[in-house]
């Protein structure tokens, strides 16, 4: 691509972001290092800026504008209900779910090897370019976090509160085992590696959650996390049922 056309092709990506957004970026560069995945940089052009440092930022100031939005609509919650909310809200697979409502997975710069394994389409990375996204605009702001605030909110609080009100938003059901098996058992969860197959890229994990000797289940995932979570569910689901059960 010639100079002309990369900006050309640079510049409709921005525009469409900050149409989604409501917002006209001050620094245009801050907003293309947030849409850009380090397989492009490597890819195509070494000068450009990949956006994990954003990310990084990113998270942060998420976890802050999801935090007062908690606390003002539930001022009478404990601090451990809040936390478990605010972990669910700020999961990889809810914030992903963000990111397509502003169709992120449109305009994330990706190599042409992500994308024709269809890397736009995966949880992690759309929460990473969400988080991102968020942390460009935060430093475009000069760090002041009334205009991330103002666009979340604008775009997506209404949406969490009823995902909140419909139980509709994804459990940490490894938080939620613990205090289970800490209560029944007074003993926390283990988990065990058992496999990983498949190419680097593909790989499927495979991971056991052990309670106690009786209990033991096992999960599968494209990451060890995931893995242990859907075990964590399992094991999970078996206690609260049998608790269903005895209360019959
Ligand atoms: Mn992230």
């Amino acid at each position: 691509m010639n100079d002309t056309l990369k900006n050309r092709f640079f510049s409709e990506r921005i525009r469409k972001l900050e149409e989604k957004l409501g917002y006209t970026f001050k620094d245009k560069k801050l907003a293309l290092s947030a849409l850009t995945h380090k397989s492009f940089v490597a890819e195509y052009d070494k000068d450009l800026e990949d956006y994990e440092v954003l990310e990084f930022l990113g998270d942060a100031v998420l976890s802050l504008i999801v935090s007062e939005i908690l606390i003002k609509k539930f001022p009478h919650a404990k601090e451990g209900e809040l936390s478990q909310l605010r972990s669910a809200i700020i999961s990889e697979s809810f914030l992903a779910r963000l990111a397509r409502k502003i169709d992120l997975q449109e305009i994330v710069l990706l190599s042409k090897g992500e994308i024709s394994q269809k890397g736009m389409e995966r949880d992690s990375l759309l929460c990473d370019v969400f988080e991102a996204v968020f942390g460009a605009v935060y430093v475009d702001s000069n760090y002041f976090i009334d205009p991330p605030r103002q666009i979340f909110n604008r775009l997506f609080k209404e949406y969490i509160l009823k995902c909140i009100e419909e139980d509709d938003i994804p459990r940490d059901y490894k938080s939620l085992l613990q205090i289970i098996t800490q209560r029944r058992f007074g003993t926390v969860p283990k988990y065990r590696f058992i496999s990983a197959k498949g190419p680097e890229h593909e790989k499927i994990f495979e991971m056991e959650c052990i309670v106690d000797k009786e209990l033991k289940t096992r999960g599968k995932g494209r990451s060890k996390k995931e893995a242990e979570t859907k075990a964590a569910k399992e094991a999970y689901e078996i206690l609260t049922e049998e608790k269903k059960d005895e209360n019959i």
